[in-house]
């Protein structure tokens, strides 16, 4: 009864983990949850009230396809005064979150066995949504010698006469790694003179601790022309449920491909949550999303002081987004063995490594308060050194 092309799709591991979480938490275990790829912060207030006030101005049918003018208007500028981007508002396509803007743009490019290179360890979705959409996906190993980034020879030696595109993930989901101007530089060199299509997901652009986000359509035009810019509103500024992704491309015929697609599955997003994401989009909560990253900030710093004080376990400290990306190799290279018994032995659920294509890890995500994540980790340490006995 199902299609071919329903069973490449494997279900989301992140989702798993969580739900195996809650499922435990249902039969009254006690369950610290570290799984979760959301900030634990609510919306900020004046973004709820515009949508409030949506509602009560009856801002409550379809809008166009890519969304309202003013809110295409309000990523252009976002992108202008934050990364220098020189997008129209005709360029850009509001999506129901950055899944559905990276569906789109694999749906619109791929043709069978076209190849796209993804970094590894890379999010979970990638690869899934590349085969999905008939495409090869090609990994590049990384590890914390090179701070989990790929260099410019790795790049060259993985490009064939196949390959379509690269995603880019900066900062990463899962290892907190960015790329500085001048790696996307290098990277941008051996680019120069291909037809590939550069994916930047940047959907942790605001939470960057001591180190500057740089937008890889910056770097210069040959890269502004072949990249497509993809970002949104789910993790910088707490808005997960309201689906609010955007994707950004100069490539008159991309946008437009990938509008047909929209307008033919779901047509525009919510109305309601445009009105509100033009707030987020203008800077008029950037206090509030400053104090969701100090407090991140904070958080890292210390979890990953008492990971690295665990004997067997060690952690790079994250250049951005809300995850640590634990290397386990010296007890356990089962990631999803390790993973399940600690959840069992102990209530902590983290994500098993393999599932972002790195065996040997886990996944911790910091998006929980303090007092949380010391217990998980303490509970963590116990588990190790019962483990190393
Ligand atoms: N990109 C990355 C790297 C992510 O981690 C996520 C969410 N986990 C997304 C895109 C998708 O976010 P959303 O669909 O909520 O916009």
């Amino acid at each position: 009864m199902l299609s071919d092309r329903i069973q490449t799709l494997s279900p989301s591991l992140t989702i798993a983990i969580s739900s195996l979480a809650r499922d435990l938490k249902a039969e009254g275990k006690d369950i610290l949850s570290f799984s979760a790829g959301e900030p634990d912060f609510g919306t900020p207030q004046k973004i709820k009230d515009e949508a409030i006030k949506a509602i009560n101005e009856g801002f409550t049918q379809y809008t166009a396809v890519p969304g309202i003018p003013e809110v295409l208007q309000a990523v252009a500028n976002k992108l202008k005064r934050e990364n220098n981007l020189d997008y129209a508002p005709s360029d850009i396509i509001v999506s129901n979150g950055a899944k559905q803007s990276l569906f789109n743009l694999f749906q619109a490019t791929l043709n069978a066995g076209d190849e796209v290179i993804i970094p590894a360890p890379y999010w979970v979705t990638y690869p899934e949504l590349v085969k999905y959409s008939e495409g090869t996906p090609v990994f590049i190993e990384t590890d914390e010698k090179g701070g989990f980034k790929i260099t410019a020879e790795q790049l060259n030696a993985a490009i064939t006469p196949k390959t379509k595109m690269i995603i880019l993930t900066t900062p990463s989901n899962p290892t907190g790694s960015v790329y500085s101007k001048a790696e996307l530089e290098s990277l941008a060199e051996v680019l120069k003179g291909t037809e590939i299509i550069v994916a930047s997901d940047e959907m942790y652009e605001k939470l960057v601790y001591g180190i500057d986000f740089v937008a890889t359509a910056s770097i210069s035009e040959d890269m502004f022309q072949r990249t497509v810019t993809i970002n949104g509103l789910s993790k910088s500024v707490a808005m997960t449920g309201w689906r609010f992704g955007y994707l950004a491309t100069p490539n008159k015929a991309l946008i437009s491909a990938m509008n047909k697609l929209q307008s033919q599955s779901t047509s525009n997003i919510n109305s309601i949550t445009q009105k509100a994401a033009i707030v987020a989009l203008d800077g008029e909560v950037d206090t509030d999303i400053e104090e969701m990253r100090q407090a991140f900030d904070a958080r890292a710093i210390e979890a990953v002081k008492l990971f690295n004080e665990i004997d067997g376990l060690s952690v790079l400290k994250p250049d951005g987004a809300f995850y640590l990306f634990v290397n386990t190799k010296e007890i356990s290279n089962d990631s999803i063995a390790f993973c399940k018994e600690l959840l069992q032995e102990t209530g902590v659920a983290v994500v098993p490594g393999i599932g972002f294509g790195a065996e040997g890890y886990f996944r911790f995500s910091f998006a929980t308060d303090i007092e949380t994540i010391r217990e998980g980790i303490s509970r963590i340490k116990k588990f190790v050194e019962n483990k190393r006995q």
